[in-house]
């Protein structure tokens, strides 16, 4: 599958990267391994319950792709379901590296004055500019809506 290195869009890490039938040792076990793609395909398609085209847009990649990704993802989770497998999600060292670069803050940037400033994750939006206290600000970086000058758009909330 092509991996379009650009704006690939992974939210961030699983809660967990191995999944196993309880009571059974691994050295046992068939294992199916899921890629950090094909997990991301069923987070968002299947447990966000978004649409396809919304999918595959969030993840930066043609609905093609996401809909081959989505496919290899279901059937692998429904072989380990099944047959009892181990199930991990293979995180690369690549993506290990891309998710830890990922901002630990979230940068806002006017669009009155254009001073740019960060907030941690969790404390929600910041209600003005902290140079000329306007609200016309909007989040800086790849998760934006591609809005020029739109408001946070929902995914911005953590
Ligand atoms: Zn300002």
């Amino acid at each position: 599958m092509p991996r379009p290195r650009c704006c690939r869009r992974i939210a961030g890490s699983p809660a967990a990267k191995t999944f196993k039938p309880a009571g059974l040792p691994a050295s046992t076990l068939e294992e199916v391994t899921l890629s950090l793609e094909e997990y991301e395909a069923i987070r968002l398609a299947d447990h966000e319950g978004l649409y396809q085209e919304e999918a595959a847009r969030r993840m930066g990649v043609s609905r093609q792709t996401f809909g081959r990704a989505i496919a290899q993802a279901r059937g692998k989770v429904a072989r380990a379901l099944v047959l009892g497998c181990v199930l991990r999600i293979e995180v690369t060292e690549a993506e290990a590296a891309e998710l830890s670069c990922a901002p630990q803050v979230r940068e806002f940037i006017c669009c009155a004055c254009g001073h740019g400033w960060n907030e941690p994750f969790g404390t929600g939006r910041p209600d003005a500019c902290p140079a000329c206290r306007t609200d016309n600000f909007h989040r800086k970086g790849c998760t934006g809506t591609g809005s020029p000058c739109g408001h946070a758009s929902p995914n911005d909330q953590p």
